[in-house]
């Protein structure tokens, strides 16, 4: 498969060298010249694979001869090695776990999926090291840590703000040490992500070392995205009922992998992009107009996204046919408080403890249920995206519980914090070039 830019000034490369590239020269994000599509009777038979043979199954084609068929399988193995349960709400609302990975998080898959993408890259191709930089305001950053933690021949170099992100998250990133750099910045996200820019452009550093970036819009990151839609698809309840999907939305990656899902031959009838008060999208689909805005803080922090970069993969993806795209997509977003009312209404409908992130999904999913005089006919799932104990404060105290530590975190919140404060562009720069 090879890959074409969306500013469509660069010219193709094949799946690794997108990988390794993250954003094409041209600034643009990288598409795959076509979307394959799938055997009918894989779909209708898909009961029968196990969750590695319907990831291998969708992504082969994507990655062509770039990884050997042997060693993308194991990829495979290590990327999905937890389980993405669903759990029933009512009748016909339930909801996909995704955050039985290492950092409680959906990130997981993609981060892993990626790191071991560039692994094989440099492992069995011999390729010069890399250095990964990203700047993050907590999930990412985590999630890249550990997917790319020990990872042979790759450096990661984390810059995050100082007093920031949660407790949970500053350990995530900072207690692993070995390849996983933590860079404590004196001021904002804005401030960590306007150095990460000035480092990709550095003519001195790019003479010097492999300078990649690992954010939500490399492909190796939102194609593996599609696995857990297509399991969600396998083990849903009422088989015999119209698939509706919901997903809490932010960057708009997750989201975008499940309409390429769908486009690829999956059978979901609808999906709902649900938001905070961060509404670009859902403005867009009654108006027609994108206005990207300044991002608004909010409890569901990992979606506080004005100007969601995936959004033109989704346009792409329906050849920019606004009224395709709206066949396709609705879109609804949700205050704090109407945020806060529905993690109540999960619990005491069933004492599921939802995130906030999750909350804002099942808002979406029931806006659009509520509307259709056939309900009955669909069933609906959203995603949650996080465990809520990434939350903890907030869902506590809405709810009045006192959400349990689950086991694989307790490990980090023993580790000791490692890393180094920096304040200005300089500093990051004398550290990458030392490396
Ligand atoms: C990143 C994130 C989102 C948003 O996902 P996008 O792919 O950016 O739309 C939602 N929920 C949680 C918990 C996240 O970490």
């Amino acid at each position: 498969m090879q890959y074409f830019s969306l500013n469509n000034n660069a010219k193709d490369v094949s799946f690794l060298e997108a990988v390794r590239k993250g954003l094409a020269p041209d600034r643009g994000l990288y598409f795959p010249k076509e979307i394959p599509i799938l055997k009918e009777s894989f779909i209708n038979n898909i009961g029968q694979y196990s969750d590695n043979q319907i990831a291998y199954e969708i992504i082969k084609p994507y990655v062509g001869d770039d990884i050997t068929n042997d060693y993308l399988k194991k990829i495979i193995e290590d990327t999905l090695s937890f389980n993405f349960p669903i759990v029933k709400i009512t009748d016909n609302i339930a909801l996909l776990e995704l955050f039985h990975g290492p950092t409680l998080a959906f990130k997981d898959v993609g981060a892993r999926f990626m790191a071991r993408c560039l692994s094989y890259n440099n492992d069995i191709k011999k390729e010069r090291n890399l250095t990964v930089l990203v700047a993050t305001s907590g999930d990412t950053g985590s999630a890249v840590a550990d997917g790319f933690y020990k990872v042979k021949g790759i450096d990661v170099i984390i810059l995050y703000p100082k007093d920031m992100v949660s407790i949970i998250q500053e350990l995530q990133l900072t207690t692993l040490g070995k390849n996983i750099i933590a860079l404590e910045v004196e001021g904002t996200f804005d401030d960590c992500q306007e150095m990460v820019k000035t480092a990709f452009v550095d003519p001195e550093l790019k003479e010097k070392i492999n300078l990649t970036s690992a954010n939500s819009i490399n492909i190796a990151r939102w194609l593996s995205q599609m696995f857990y839609y297509f399991i969600a698809y396998k083990n849903r309840p009422n088989p015999d009922k119209k698939l509706l999907i919901s997903v809490p939305s932010g960057n708009f990656g997750n989201i975008c992998a499940g309409i390429m899902a769908k486009q690829m031959g999956l059978p979901i009838d609808h999906f709902i992009a649900s938001t905070n008060i961060n509404d670009t999208i859902p403005e867009y689909l009654k108006s027609g107009d994108y206005i990207p805005k300044k991002s608004i803080q909010t409890i569901s922090n990992a979606m506080d996204v004005g100007d969601p970069s995936n959004f033109i993969r989704i346009q792409k993806i329906f050849n920019n046919d606004f009224f395709k795209l709206k066949k396709n997509l609705s879109g609804f977003s949700y205050t704090d408080k109407l945020t806060e009312k529905a993690i109540k209404e999960i619990f005491e409908v069933n004492g599921y403890i939802a995130d906030p992130h999750g909350a804002v999904g099942f808002l979406g999913l029931k806006q659009y249920m509520d509307a259709k005089e056939d309900a009955e006919a669909y069933q609906g799932i959203f995603l949650e995206t996080a465990h809520p104990i990434k939350f903890k404060s907030a869902v506590d105290s809405i709810l009045k519980t006192n959400i349990k530590t689950p086991k694989r975190l307790k490990k980090i919140l023993g580790g000791k914090k490692k890393s180094s404060q920096i304040s200005q562009y300089s500093e990051l720069k004398s550290l990458l070039i030392s490396l």
